[in-house]
């Protein structure tokens, strides 16, 4: 049985991980944290999401639990993420990061840290997403520079960063596939008098309203004819299952920095 700590265990992913970590065979929670100041400190794990008692307490620090996990689970934030990776790294831990918007350098300090912790760190773990990565590789090379590609994406009122990293990462995808450098192609935000469009760009819209779980379109628009390749999330439960085999995937393996594409063997 792989042991597993759920860290932000009370936030909209870590509620759902706990959930569906009680229906995936070969797994159990058996550690859990959140900030120092949430209600749900002490708080069993079962009771967070309306089970049985789990006898597993919510810490306030994934410090105070470092010996009860295998793997730990961590979709909280960024800053947060790398502390949960600093403890992992000290004590031979695998971890399963899921959160967004680090910044250059702190995806270099992952980077970093992958020399000595296995790592998976995907911005969209739905086997969906993976999928739409190797589509749109696909859809790049074939389309070539006379389609223009924009990026769409929406997502809930409580979302904190943009674009979303799932955006993010196709724009990766897509750009590789043409030979280029995302950050030396994105265009982010348009305003004004901006002049034609450079087709040499990949331009980005985000959306940000009620609950839409998460949803991604990349346009391939060409002279006479539109490709749009779309990706919709209704539930988060396909995140935290996508999350929970990198976890199972990532257990016993040797130090690096893995995504979505290496757990699901695809692309
Ligand atoms: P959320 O705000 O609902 O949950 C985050 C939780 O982390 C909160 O409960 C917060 O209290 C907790 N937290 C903050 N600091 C902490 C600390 N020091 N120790 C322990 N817990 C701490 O957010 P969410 O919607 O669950 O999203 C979390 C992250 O996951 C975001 O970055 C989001 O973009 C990302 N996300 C990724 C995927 C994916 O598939 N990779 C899917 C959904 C969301």
């Amino acid at each position: 049985m792989l042991e597993l700590a759920i860290v932000g265990a009370a936030g909209r992913m870590g509620h759902t991980l706990l959930e569906a970590a009680c229906d995936e065979p070969g797994v159990t929670v058996t550690a859990a944290s959140e900030r120092p100041d949430s209600d749900a400190l002490g708080m069993d794990t079962g009771a967070l999401i309306g089970r049985p008692a789990s006898g597993v307490q919510v810490r306030a620090s994934l410090a105070d639990c470092v010996d009860d996990f295998t793997v730990a689970i961590d979709f909280t934030q960024p800053e947060n993420s790398l502390q949960s990776l600093q403890l992992c790294a000290a004590h031979g831990k695998a971890i399963v990061i899921g959160t967004t918007g680090f910044s250059e350098a702190q995806k270099k300090r992952i980077e970093e840290y992958a020399k000595r912790v296995p790592i998976v760190l995907a911005p969209n773990m739905s086997v969906g997403v993976s999928l739409t990565l190797t589509l749109l590789d696909t859809a790049a090379r074939v389309l070539g520079d006379d389609y223009d590609v924009e990026i769409l994406e929406a997502h809930h009122r409580h979302k904190v960063d943009a674009p979303s990293g799932t955006a993010l990462r196709m724009g990766e995808v897509v750009a590789a596939a043409k030979g280029r450098d995302l950050a030396s192609c994105a265009v982010y935000a348009r305003e004004g008098h901006t002049g034609a469009r450079d087709g040499s760009t990949i331009g980005f819209a985000t959306m940000r309203g009620g609950d839409i779980v998460g949803e991604h379109t990349v346009v391939f628009a060409g002279t006479g004819e539109r490709i749009e390749i779309t990706h919709r999330a209704s539930n988060r439960a396909t995140f935290a299952r996508g999350a929970l085999r990198a976890a199972r995937w990532l257990s016993g393996r040797r130090p690096g920095l893995y995504g979505m594409q290496d757990v699901l063997a695809v692309g």
